[in-house]
């Protein structure tokens, strides 16, 4: 029987990973568990202050505007337009091929939004373009918001 390495196992499971890559696992805690939750109920909800009345994302303890505690959320309609981007070169991490786009989304809310940006030429990834929301669900544990050209 040939030698066996220590990670001969976690080698095996890396490998299948790379034939089925999962995007990175996200981050819930108190704070933004209604963000996840809405996004596998269809709705991207953004956090709405009851005491000022302002809009933040992403979602926090208080309001970063009055430090309110008096938290709750509106439904986004998720139009928006790209404010800015960036294209992720390096490093190359599957799922990801190399210069996917990442984009800041203006929501028509008021609020801004960063997002992977799908089903679009590279000629649609600039300042201004219009976009729509596509709640995404990717596998079992993540459900995204992402955008497409409106
Ligand atoms: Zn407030």
């Amino acid at each position: 029987m040939p030698c066996r390495h220590w990670n001969d196992t976690q080698l095996t499971e890396r490998e299948n990973h790379m034939v089925q890559a999962l995007r990175p696992r996200i981050g819930v805690n108190k704070d933004t568990q209604f963000f996840w939750d809405g996004l596998k109920g269809g709705k991207l909800l953004i956090q709405h202050c009851q005491n000022c009345d302002q809009l933040q994302h992403p979602p926090g303890a208080c309001c970063k505007h009055c430090q309110s505690f008096d938290l709750g959320a509106i439904e986004s309609c998720g139009r928006g337009e790209i404010h800015s981007f960036v294209r992720m070169h390096h490093p190359i991490q599957p799922p990801f091929e190399a210069g996917h786009p990442i984009i800041l989304v203006q929501l028509e809310e008021g609020t801004r939004i960063i997002a992977g940006f799908i089903n679009s030429t590279p000629e649609q990834v600039r300042i201004g373009e219009k976009v729509r929301l596509t709640i995404t669900r990717c596998d079992d544990e993540v459900t995204l918001a992402l955008f497409e050209p409106a």
